[in-house]
């Protein structure tokens, strides 16, 4: 068949382990996963009680306009209903986004190491990919806004980047849209926005007002903790929105996700204590890492890269041993690293306790 010659090139997503497998494969009762960056306090309760009280019939299609939860989200962000797209996780935002702009002959510029899914996309588009690397785990602006070039469709940025932590100032952030041409589309991937406690951190929506090729992407699935539902959305101008609509499949977003994002939205207090609970459990990483000389990424996500000037698959692999699941940095392009996602004050206390059983059998290797 005659398959798009770059997806001979494409690896499928790769899960990571599930808990049951690892249970079964080291004996162990219990398992503790922070691999994804989902929320170790789960989700709001109000999200149980609408799932329960569910009552729509499961023969009849989604509301395609998504138009409760379109109006909640727009009042809670103070945008218009029509500055709003939905999607099947910001997964799928991005995809349509890729969708929408990117073809061969075009390129895309995006850091690197980054979130893996939009250079993924604008393979399977067929354009050109343009990486520029991360100074200090931030992104190279300045080096970015030079790569675009007339060809250009789409310049992503993910702050805080997935997997460094690092944000982009307000200052970088304005600098930035000033060089960048007005037909090529910025993509402001705020996954974390709601963790965010920089000062600094960028006004998106200041912008937004200003630029039509500006749009930013936020989910339900880190702090929300509503990742198995999948609903992201992206805002922009309502003109950039109204030329991505016709990309967007109609009912992309299910019945079920939509009770579960309204519900959640209605719970700011639930949200507010994660925030709280995250920050503090950061804390408790620098803590450790400064005691035991571990060079980091202070993070403004809910997750944390931790240099072990070791091979980061040897300290995933000796924690996966011990029941703590982690992402080894190898897949994510920082080799003697690992990212783990910040738990609950236990979990962060337990993982800590293994990390340091792996600092005493193994000495690093300086460099
Ligand atoms: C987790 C994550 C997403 C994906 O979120 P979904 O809404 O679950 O698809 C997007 N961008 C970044 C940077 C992420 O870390």
């Amino acid at each position: 068949m005659r398959w798009k010659e770059q997806l001979l090139e494409l690896k499928p997503y790769q899960p990571g382990k599930s808990i049951n497998e690892v249970k079964r494969q080291y004996g162990l009762a219990e398992i503790v996963k922070l691999a994804s960056n989902e929320n170790p306090f789960g989700s709001s309760d109000r999200v149980k009680t609408a799932i329960a009280d569910f009552n729509g019939q499961f023969s009849i299609y989604p509301d395609g306009y998504a138009t409760e939860l379109r109006s909640k989200l727009a009042n809670h962000l103070g945008v218009k209903e029509n500055q709003l797209i939905l999607g099947n996780g910001s997964d799928e935002i991005i995809q349509m986004i890729a969708r929408g702009l990117l073809s061969p002959g075009t390129n895309t510029v995006m850091a690197v190491p980054t979130f893996p899914q939009y250079k993924h996309n604008g393979i399977i588009e067929g354009c050109d990919i343009k990486e520029i690397p991360l100074v200090n785990g931030a992104h190279d602006l300045a080096a970015m806004a030079v790569a675009i070039d007339a060809s250009t469709s789409i310049v992503w940025l993910c702050s805080p980047n997935n997997p460094t932590g690092i944000h982009i100032t307000d200052e970088e952030l304005t600098n930035f849209m000033a060089k960048v041409p007005e037909d090529v589309l910025v993509v402001l991937d705020e996954a974390y926005f709601e963790y965010v406690t920089a000062e600094d951190y960028h006004d998106s929506f200041q912008l937004l007002n200003r630029y039509k090729n500006l749009i930013v992407l936020r989910t339900f699935s880190k702090i929300y903790g509503l990742a198995s539902f999948r609903v992201g959305y992206g805002i922009a101008n309502e003109e950039t929105i109204a030329a991505l609509e016709p990309v967007r499949e109609p009912f992309n977003v299910n019945s079920l996700a939509q009770a579960a994002a309204i519900a959640a939205l209605d719970d700011q207090e639930f949200i507010e204590k994660c925030k709280m609970a995250n920050s503090a459990g950061l804390q408790q990483f620098y803590q450790f890492c400064d005691q035991a000389g571990l060079e980091y990424y202070p993070s403004q996500g809910n997750f944390i890269l931790i240099d072990f000037n070791a091979d980061g698959q040897d300290v995933f692999q000796f924690l996966l041993e011990r029941g703590y699941i982690v992402r080894s940095g190898k897949a994510l392009g920082f080799p003697s690293c690992v990212r783990i996602t910040v738990g609950s004050m236990e979990q962060n206390t337990g993982v800590i306790e293994a990390i340091k059983e792996y600092l005493r059998v193994h000495t690093p290797i300086s460099n």
